[in-house]
């Protein structure tokens, strides 16, 4: 009976022991490999050109200079965000650019005549086949939707274009600080929303990556950041220039 009794408790002790070791191993090993990942994707942001100052860590996501939004849990391409070539833009072309399919979520209805505004300026930029066109379909490549606590002077966010050629899949609008806006400066947001989509970066970024044979600055820009409300409301002669040489007919 004492016997007994013994290994009872023996077991029950081993019992917990295995369970406090197998709790320890899941508590320690996750955070590690997400600080991992979390380093890879810091990294990839600063190979593109942007500063510690410019990032800004935001729940699942860091936000660059502004309205950039990179996934904590992206896949950071091979090459690292190293440019190849001189470029002005994140070097992820994307490769279905004739037909990158918009589902306006319903929270975004109101504001449809900017987002087709936004796409034309887009659809008709010269020898570019950027097109980008609305679905209502449930298989789509970007969801625009409002959100207004992306920040209180952010007009807008976006992913940029992946390295397996997919345009960023989110543009987020923050409605409540846009709607007073003209509509010129509301279908502006929108315009530079989608071109983060299409890989554009900032053109007043400071940074070596240009592209080929559209570098500098211009003033005109539309894809100049921080200049929410207050921007270049039609694509620049530089900017269609640019979307030509990434995009060519
Ligand atoms: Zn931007």
């Amino acid at each position: 009976m004492k016997n007994l009794l013994t290994k009872t408790v023996l077991i029950a002790l081993l019992s917990v022991v295995v369970i406090s070791c197998s709790k320890k191993n899941e508590i320690t090993t996750e955070p590690e490999n997400e600080t991992v990942q979390n380093q890879k994707v810091l990294a990839y942001i600063k190979n593109l050109g942007f500063t510690d100052a410019q990032i800004v860590e935001n729940g699942d996501n860091y936000v660059a200079d502004g309205d950039i939004v990179f996934s904590k849990n992206m896949e950071v391409p091979a090459d690292n965000g190293k440019p190849i070539t001189e470029q002005y833009y994140n070097g992820n072309i994307v490769t279905n650019s004739t037909n990158i399919r918009v589902k306006v979520d319903p929270s975004i209805n109101g504001m449809i005549s900017e987002i087709n505004s936004a796409i034309n300026q887009w659809n008709t930029v010269p020898n570019s086949k950027i097109k980008f066109v609305i679905t209502t379909g449930t298989i789509y490549d970007i969801l625009i939707k409002v959100d207004n606590t992306i920040g209180s002077s952010t007009c807008g966010q976006a992913y940029l274009s992946t390295s397996n050629g997919k345009a960023g899949n989110t543009v987020w609008i923050n409605q409540n600080l846009i709607q007073n806006n003209s509509f010129a400066q509301r279908q502006r947001t929108i315009t530079h929303e989608f071109g983060h989509t299409i890989s554009f970066k900032h053109t007043n970024q400071s940074t070596t990556i240009n592209v080929p044979g559209v570098g500098g600055t211009d003033a005109l820009s539309l894809m100049n950041g921080g200049q929410c409300g207050s921007g270049a409301t039609v694509l620049s002669a530089k900017d269609k220039q640019a979307t030509a040489v990434l995009y060519p007919l």
